[in-house]
């Protein structure tokens, strides 16, 4: 009886239960609060004019957004494992009172709300820390004793290709390569055949070794070729980030990008990847914490996105990113940033330009640009590939990340915010950005923290923001006006921003979870003054809605 709906009743609470062969599919929030949800979120065509590839190579993209499909599957099962049934039960209803909730748990990846803390909009179970990497009611300290119960355990328990799982009364890592082959077989078949046929041989090497990887977890040789990339199609699929892991950070969830390069723009971005080891010599920190090892093959490409898949496409939408994650290739062949060009843009007009209309003085308003917007967003991915990777702690080697644990994420995209904020102004001062931008750019970040921070602030990236808006704020770098706006002091925010840099890299450079948490505590707060200007906001899309036509051609 399986995704068969039975009946629908409608409780005196306003609750909806669809009985689905014996077990509810509980509607928890009210049709009006899905549909405001929804609106939040500005349906943009993101697309790229195919026609410059040849037809063949159309072809072979098509076969890459097929096996970018089974990433949606995948993740839908990282996030929960009840999703596939609920998802059915939901499509099942046939029902126009049912279809805003299949569509934001489509947009969602599951029941919880990723607008609103999580909170969940079917159902009233909450979401584990862990997702549904980890059984639901494992601890830290659990996580933890059992290591150092079963050390042999460590490596395949604090993989990130693995699910971990009780068995009777014992613990047990599943490898991807199993828990999700029906997923990966056919993904890794797709890919094969699109090798097969594009006449890009980059692109053919790393298909041909990423399908490999699907089947033996062993990511690094696919990262490596990832790395060598050098056609029209840029293409990223497999597991990669470990946001959705809040219990340990240590779990990769699914997703892909499958993009189209602009040529033209990648190379002028080019210049200034080619500048990391100055960069890294700039830090503000001694020496001794810079970190030289990183190889220095980082391209930054630009591209138009086609269609995205996973955990990147869940909730928000990413504009950037850095990768790979694997701290073995970055210092081999360092990382390859990649820019989402026209989703930047989509951004750009449907929710960054009414934010900062609303929130900022008249005077800082009428300085910022979308320059100020771009290049910092450039920069804030060169630096996620600067400061410090692998460090030495208590005498043994072990990564920044591993180090961090659940709060890395938080840490390192607050350090690649402000260490981009430092690089820009460093870059202007050495005459490599025009000097203009100086003018341009601290109005265009005060501007831009408010609209990351309308994700919520328990999020890695908003959290981050909060951390530097507050601050920020404490150092004089901006003040609220008697109207309750926003004005900047350029030459304190300059300050600002160099000690804030100063700080998260040392908590990096020392593996530093105790200061970590410190400072976390300290600033993740939504202020008063901060909320009065975020209610405000309330008729600005918080974000887009991606619609891909090319999902329609295959
Ligand atoms: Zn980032």
């Amino acid at each position: 009886m399986k995704g068969k709906i039975a009946a629908c009743l409608i409780l005196s609470l306003g609750i909806m239960i669809l009985a689905c062969g014996g077990e509810g599919v509980e509607l928890t929030a009210s049709l009006e609060h899905i549909q405001n949800q929804e609106d939040k979120l500005a349906p943009v065509i993101l697309t790229d004019d195919l026609g410059e590839l040849p037809d063949q190579e159309v072809e072979v993209l098509k076969l890459i957004v097929k096996a970018a499909r089974y990433m949606d599957d995948a993740f839908l099962v990282q996030v929960n494992g009840d999703n596939p049934d609920l998802l059915r039960s939901l499509e099942a209803a046939n029902d126009d009172h049912i279809r805003p909730y299949l569509e934001y748990f489509k947009i969602m990846f599951g029941p919880w709300d990723r607008l609103d803390d999580d909170r969940p909009f079917i159902g009233t179970k909450i979401k584990p820390a862990g997702a549904n990497y980890y059984p639901p009611d494992l601890t830290r300290e659990d996580f933890r004793s059992w290591i150092q119960n079963h050390p042999d355990d460590r490596e395949t328990f604090e993989s990130e290709f693995t699910m971990i799982r009780r068995r009777m009364n014992n613990l047990v890592a599943i490898p991807y390569s199993d828990y999700f082959k029906a997923q990966l077989k056919p993904a890794a078949a797709l890919l094969k055949e699109a090798a097969a046929l594009t006449s890009d041989r980059s692109l053919a090497t790393f298909l041909n070794s990423r399908a490999d990887a699907f089947l033996s977890d062993d990511y690094f040789q696919s990262d490596m070729d990832w790395m060598d990339l050098a056609g029209d199609i840029e293409v990223v699929i497999g597991p990669y980030e470990v946001y959705e892991d809040g219990l340990m950070g240590y779990k990769a969830a699914f997703e892909s990008f499958v993009c189209v390069v602009d040529h033209e723009a990648s190379r002028q971005q080019a210049d200034i990847t080619g500048m990391q080891k100055e960069l890294e010599n700039q830090l503000p920190v001694p020496d001794h914490y810079k970190n030289y090892d990183r190889g220095t093959d980082s391209p930054i490409k630009v591209v138009n996105l086609v269609f995205s898949a996973g955990d990147t496409k869940a909730g928000i939408q990413t504009t950037a990113f850095n990768l790979p994650n694997d701290e073995r290739v970055r210092e081999a062949k360092g990382s390859k940033k990649v820019m989402l060009k026209n989703v930047m843009r989509a951004k750009f007009d449907q929710c960054w330009i009414p934010i900062v209309n609303t929130v900022l003085a008249p005077a800082t308003l009428k300085r910022v640009s979308f320059d100020g917007y771009f290049y910092h967003v450039l920069l804030h991915e060169v630096s996620h590939g600067l400061g410090p990777g692998t460090i030495t702690l208590n005498g043994e080697k072990t990564t920044v990340g591993k180090a961090l644990k659940e709060l890395y994420s938080i840490i390192e995209e607050a350090k690649a915010d402000v260490v981009g904020m430092y690089m820009t102004q460093y870059l202007i001062d050495r005459g490599t950005l025009p000097r203009s931008l100086e003018n341009e750019l601290y109005a265009s970040n005060l501007g831009g923290m408010f609209r990351s921070i309308r994700f919520g602030i328990d999020e890695a990236h908003g959290a981050g923001v909060a951390i530097q808006l507050n601050y920020y704020m404490d150092q004089g770098a901006c003040h609220v006006t008697p109207d309750g706006k926003f004005e900047v002091n350029d030459r304190k925010y300059r300050k600002a921003v160099k000690s804030l840099a100063e700080k998260l890299l040392l908590i990096e450079a020392h593996g530093d979870y105790e200061a970590a948490a410190d400072l976390i505590a300290e600033y993740r707060e939504i202020r008063p003054e901060v909320r009065a200007a975020l209610d405000r906001l309330s008729h600005v899309p918080i974000d887009i809605r991606p619609v891909y036509p090319v999902e329609d051609e295959i």
